[in-house]
């Protein structure tokens, strides 16, 4: 991974495939809906950012106000997950840490893919502890990455 990698660069069709697969299979275990956004590069801080666009997806907009986004801005590897206000309610401030981590060593050592997998799979293992399946589940968020323009 160098300096100038663009984020349509990171991960192959296949790759993709395998980040959008392994939403699917969290949602599958949890009410709670994941998404994964990727960047070039930003000015301003990650979590502000991440904040952005979580809105910016309409990702606030689930029944459960239980949306998690893992945000990532390519070139300069920051990276926010952040999760709507009603897991924020149940969990402590710290509780995606330990996601963060994970992801930044996979990425430190050019796994992009993997780390995401991973980092999606480690979400959906969280929320449904706290967001069990509902009957009535519906898929509220598309589960391809998606990917800003700027
Ligand atoms: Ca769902
Ligand atoms: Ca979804």
């Amino acid at each position: 991974m160098n300096q100038t990698l663009a984020a349509e660069d990171l991960l192959t069709e296949t790759e993709l495939l395998r980040v959008r697969d392994a939403i699917g299979a969290a949602e599958m275990r949890t009410s709670g809906e994941i998404r994964v956004h990727l960047e070039d590069h930003i000015e301003e801080d990650v979590l502000d950012h991440a904040a952005f666009i979580f809105e910016e997806l309409g990702m606030h907009r689930t029944r459960d106000r239980n949306g998690v986004l893992i945000y990532l801005s390519v070139a300069d590897r920051k990276l926010a997950v952040i999760g709507d206000e009603g897991i924020n309610q149940r969990v402590p401030e710290n509780f995606w840490n330990d996601v963060v981590g994970l992801l930044k060593l996979h990425l430190a050592a050019g796994r992009a893919a993997e780390g995401l997998v991973e980092a999606v799979h480690m979400v959906g293992e969280k929320l449904r502890g706290h967001f069990p399946l509902r009957a009535d589940d519906s898929d509220e968020l598309s589960n391809n990455v998606s990917f800003g323009r700027r």
